[in-house]
């Protein structure tokens, strides 16, 4: 059995102020969830507000970014070692924001995945076509593609210590979710993707499903075998309503 996962990606959001309220405001739900891992990715320079927040509270956090290097002239990056010194367990990467905005491709996602692995954190790796490959018919070649670059350059191995993400880009901030039985689809079809390759893979593997998840909806997602959990941007902004997503989780 696979332990459900919901994490909450912030984005470019949050102040000092928020950011107190927002994890105060979900160490309880975390707490009442015993059979869930809750976790946040909140933006790098509160990662040591949460982590004082956190304290013992059952809250992984992780950073939406890292950098492939450990340190260096690289202005403006966040190292792996820095985000595993403030507590990180988690670290996103190859969002669809980053792939889009930060033109980054399947082989520069693939060298943060590894290096984001090297030192000690879980990779939450983010796959999913557009909404014109969805149109085409070419929703699982894009994944099955994005999901190759990594395994060619780490192994397929090493999708056992990390998370996938499966996030359609035409759900990703526009209210439009996949229907449970179309994201239950593609879940099923990139786990037996796997499992041609490593059956212990596919079957340790937690696969997210992230795009417009919301209380309402979650419960309906969760349910499907393939489903281990939601990746959520909007809807994790809110205590009660991401709460709730973890309570539908439990
Ligand atoms: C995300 O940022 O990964 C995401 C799924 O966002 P939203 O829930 O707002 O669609």
């Amino acid at each position: 059995m696979r332990t459900p996962l919901v994490m909450g990606n912030w984005k470019l959001n949050g102040t000092k102020d928020s950011v107190t309220a927002l994890v105060n405001g979900l160490i309880e739900p975390a707490k009442a969830a015993t059979n869930v891992q809750t976790a946040i990715c909140p933006p790098v320079v509160f990662l040591g507000q949460v982590e004082a927040l956190v304290g013992d509270a059952p809250i992984a956090y992780g950073a939406q970014d890292a950098s492939v290097n450990t340190s260096g002239a690289f202005t403006g990056e966040n190292s792996p070692v820095m985000l595993k010194e403030f507590g990180c367990t988690y670290n996103l990467v190859g969002h669809s924001e980053r792939r889009q905005y930060h033109n980054e491709t399947d082989a520069v996602v693939a060298a943060k995945f590894k290096a984001i692995q090297e030192n000690q954190l879980v990779p939450v790796l983010c796959i999913g076509e557009t909404l014109e490959e969805n149109e085409a018919g070419k929703t699982e070649a894009v994944v099955e593609t994005q999901l190759k670059a990594v395994i060619d350059l780490c192994g397929v191995e090493a999708l056992e210590n990390a998370v996938i993400a499966y996030e359609p880009v035409w759900a990703i901030g526009t209210g439009k979710s996949a229907t449970s039985e179309q994201a239950q689809a593609i879940h099923a079809h990139i786990r037996g993707w796997l499992a041609a390759q490593s059956a212990t893979v596919a079957e340790k593997v937690q696969i997210l499903y992230g795009g417009s998840v919301k209380a309402a909806t979650a419960k309906e997602l969760f349910s499907q075998p393939d489903i281990d959990g939601a990746l959520v941007g909007g809807a994790s902004l809110m205590a009660e309503e991401f709460g709730a997503i973890i309570a539908a989780a439990n």
